[in-house]
């Protein structure tokens, strides 16, 4: 069979670290990094008697995510234990929802080639994490750091409706964009506080079942979850090509090789020996507090597309680019305000400020200069200070010093020169110079004008006014 008869199913299980300032069961920090063993107490080490009390604040976030997913909350939840022995998991077990989980049956809208796609949500549920286990620079075993032990997360688990890596690419940023949006997770990814296990796997075309999967846990980068999913793609087809059969299991993405490697079987439910942890309330939710949260829900990134669409004039596909990123539509939307520009401030942001930032692999939330500051640089250019050819270098000393636009410029002497008489002398001097350039304009090859334009600019170090330079060379060609 050809590679285009299979068809690929995939389902996520996206775990999101909350932003609470404290932990689910105890009263530590959940701040990222610290020196190791920092942030911990007797109930997130797991000594023996420390009793877990719920955080609310994770019991609201998580219906916050719910709710911007079209979940059902459930009224009656309540927290389980997971039991499995790691050493990053002191107490031997995770707290975490088996069959009562917070949230279920919704989904995410996601905008593809073919037009809305819904990625069904099976459930959201809250559970703690584990510690951290350091294996390298100790020579002799690896040590334990419990910072991370008890910071709260919400397991996201999608069905298996995602249909390709690229549904799978545009599925994960829509969920990190909505749970940006709502402030529930800073979703860094770098930082492990958001990652994904990806299952998936292979079916012939028009196939009523689906096939056996494999899952690649802890994935905590884009571009690395294409790049497994491309090959474990491959490599399924491949099996089934020479007549083998998948095996369901966990399987490691190496970066280095760029393959698949088998972790272990896989594990079922039994294993875990699920029960109710006897030290923990049922989690009891009232209407009101449904409605509350819903009422108070921040704007989501659908709505503030339709605004940008309206008030904005933006095109469909910039308005969802730039919606994409909560801090880069936060961004946007204080510049327009000072700058009235929307349409000058889109196209910094998705042209060049989107290149810079991607060339310094650095995200909308790390623009080390102010939205006043961009809105600043399109003012000076529209009252014709710089042309927008400075701008641009204007705009990566920005990056570099997070300088104001217009010391930059001060600093660099970039300020245009729109001085008539300047501008005329050198449009003489350069007309005088190129006399096979004029007869070519006057045969009618417009293109002349564009290199004659270009020696001026070269003459000032594209300082000059590119209108005036225009009309002047016109005016003076035409006298010859
Ligand atoms: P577990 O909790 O053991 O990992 P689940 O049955 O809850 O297993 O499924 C976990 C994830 O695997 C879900 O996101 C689901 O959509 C996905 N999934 C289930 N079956 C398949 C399949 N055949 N192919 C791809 N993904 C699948
Ligand atoms: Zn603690
Ligand atoms: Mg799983």
């Amino acid at each position: 069979m050809a590679r285009e008869d299979y068809e690929v199913v995939i389902g996520l299980e996206v775990h999101a670290e909350l932003s609470t300032k404290t932990k689910i069961f105890c009263n530590c920090k959940t701040e990222f990094g610290g020196e190791p063993n920092t942030h911990c107490c007797p109930v997130c080490m797991a000594m023996p008697g420390a009793l877990p009390v719920l955080n609310e604040k994770v019991v609201e976030y998580a219906v916050k995510a719910g709710l911007a997913t079209n979940c059902e909350i459930a009224r009656d939840s309540k927290n389980d234990r997971k039991n499995y022995f790691y050493p990053d998991l002191p107490k031997s077990y995770q707290i975490s929802q088996f069959d009562k989980p917070l949230c279920e049956h919704g989904y995410v809208e996601i905008e593809t080639n073919e037009g809305t796609k819904k990625i069904g949500l099976t459930r959201i549920h809250i559970e703690e994490d584990a510690g951290k286990l350091n294996h390298d620079d100790f020579g002799r075993g690896s040590l334990v750091d419990l910072n991370r032990a008890g910071v709260p997360l919400i397991e996201i688990v999608s069905e298996p409706d995602i249909r390709s890596v690229e549904e799978t690419d545009i599925y994960l940023k829509k969920l990190k964009s909505i749970l940006e949006y709502i402030e529930v997770s800073d979703c860094k990814m770098q930082e492990g506080s958001l990652r994904a296990d990806v299952n998936i796997s292979i079916r012939k075309k028009g196939a009523k079942e689906y096939g056996t999967r494999t899952e690649m846990k802890n994935m905590n980068s884009f571009k690395s979850i294409t790049r497994a999913l491309e090959y474990e793609i491959e490599r399924q087809i491949d099996v089934v090509e020479n007549g083998g059969k998948i095996e369901q299991e966990t399987l490691r993405w190496d970066e280095v090789s760029g393959k698949t490697f088998p972790m272990r079987d896989k594990e079922d439910a039994q294993d875990y020996r699920y029960f109710p942890d006897p030290d923990l309330v049922c989690i009891k939710l009232s209407d009101e507090y449904i409605e509350n949260i819903k009422n108070n829900l921040p704007e989501l990134p659908e709505s503030r597309k339709e605004r940008y669409l309206k008030d904005y004039k933006l095109t469909e596909k910039d308005a969802n680019k730039i919606t994409a990123s909560k801090h880069l539509s936060d961004f946007f939307e204080k510049a327009t305000n000072i700058s009235n520009n929307p349409k000058a401030v889109c196209n910094w942001l998705l042209s060049d400020i989107a290149r810079i930032l991607n060339e310094k692999e650095i995200e909308p939330d790390e623009i080390p200069f102010k939205p006043e500051d961009l809105a600043e640089l399109i003012g000076l250019i529209e009252e014709g200070t710089i042309s927008s050819k400075i701008a641009k270098d204007v705009l990566e000393k920005m990056f570099e010093t997070a300088e104001k636009p217009e010391k930059i410029i001060k600093d660099n002497g970039w300020i245009q020169i729109s001085d008539e008489g300047e501008i005329r002398k050198i449009v003489e001097k350069i007309v005088d110079a190129n006399p096979q350039s004029i007869a070519d304009f006057k045969a009618g090859k417009e293109k002349a004008l564009g290199f004659l334009v270009g020696q001026a600019m070269k003459e000032t170090k594209g300082k000059a006014n590119p209108q005036m330079l225009n009309t002047m060379f016109r005016e003076e060609i035409s006298k010859k």
